[in-house]
């Protein structure tokens, strides 16, 4: 919903009620049931009206909307004629509380259901755009968000986090050997695969083509440690299969910890980065971690 369309809404229900005040002013005591009554219609019509893009198609909510304003517009007609012909009828009476009931409920199940599947899309939107769609990891953006709150948190309060870079060792003979499309298969069955390792608060993302990049919440030395070594084990037990061959695979890891004098996220990932370049230059498949405080 639009943040006016309340705003609108609102300005409508007065409108409606300060008109059938000024064409029935002997009318003294505000009814609030019709008050309600009016107030939903008008939030109906508008929504029919307004809105009709966030019903987004689903035609089961628009009929129950029309329904809703249908009944309810009946009850509304039927005691503006009691009040014409000015003596209520019982069976007018009858139908226009039906008419009211049926009315309400109606549109209470229709707005539900919208907001119900309105708040559906409006996560599978949010997930879309922060999921990396290959890997399932969360996407560089994503983490540059998280990692820089942590940092902000962190400076605060005195906290700690690590920060661990993951790259595919030798990834482009895996290509060259079996074909991208296994090069990707290989990417997402090791990112399956470490999510399940990762604790709540870690932040597994998706760095760029085959290096991933995690974000260890209250992970000193030793905690980051073991996570380096739980991951370089992970990709090396791993084995993906490709027809009748298996392919094996290492990574490996950058690491490093915060330290008081870091002034920004970057410094902390460039000291990761390095890392990472010297665990590829001490033969790959190992990790090297940032230790000085
Ligand atoms: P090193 O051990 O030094 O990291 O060697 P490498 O071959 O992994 O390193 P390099 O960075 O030279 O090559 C990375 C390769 O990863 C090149 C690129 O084609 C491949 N790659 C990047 N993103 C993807 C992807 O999404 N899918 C596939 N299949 N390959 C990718
Ligand atoms: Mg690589
Ligand atoms: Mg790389």
């Amino acid at each position: 919903m639009s943040n006016r369309l309340p705003i609108i809404i609102l300005l409508s229900a007065i409108a409606i009620g300060a008109l059938q005040y000024t064409y029935y002013p002997h009318v003294s005591e505000i009814d609030l049931y019709s008050l309600i009554s009016e107030i939903i219609i008008a939030i109906t019509v508008l929504m029919l009206i307004f809105d009709l893009r966030s019903f987004r198609g689903n035609k089961q909510i628009y009929v129950l909307m029309l329904l809703g304003f249908v009944l309810l517009f009946f009850a509304f007609w039927t005691d503006m004629l009691d009040e014409i012909i000015d003596q209520p009828r019982l069976m007018t009476t009858i139908f226009e509380d039906l008419c009211q009931m049926a009315g309400f409920i109606t549109v209470i199940i229709g707005i539900s259901k919208w907001t119900l599947i309105n708040n559906r899309q409006n996560k599978e939107l949010q997930r879309f755009a922060t999921t990396d769609s290959l890997t399932g990891l969360f996407v560089r953006r994503y983490f540059n968000e998280k990692v820089s709150d942590e940092f902000i948190r962190c400076r605060c309060s005195k906290g700690i986090f690590s920060i661990l870079l993951i790259d595919f060792d030798n990834f482009k003979s895996i290509n060259d050997k079996y074909g991208h499309s296994c090069g990707d298969d290989v990417l997402s069955i090791y990112a399956k695969e470490i999510k399940k390792i990762q604790r709540e608060t870690d932040v597994f993302a998706r760095w760029g083509g085959e290096e991933f990049i995690v974000l260890a919440i209250e992970s000193n030395i030793e905690d980051c440690a073991n996570l380096c070594e739980k991951l370089r084990q992970h990709a090396r037990s791993l084995l993906v299969a490709v027809g009748d061959e298996v392919i094996n695979f290492t990574v490996s890891i950058g690491a490093a910890t915060l330290r008081e004098d870091d002034d920004s996220v970057e410094m902390l990932i460039n000291r990761a980065d390095q890392l990472l370049y010297k665990a590829k230059r001490n033969g790959r498949n190992c990790f090297y971690i940032d230790s000085s405080r």
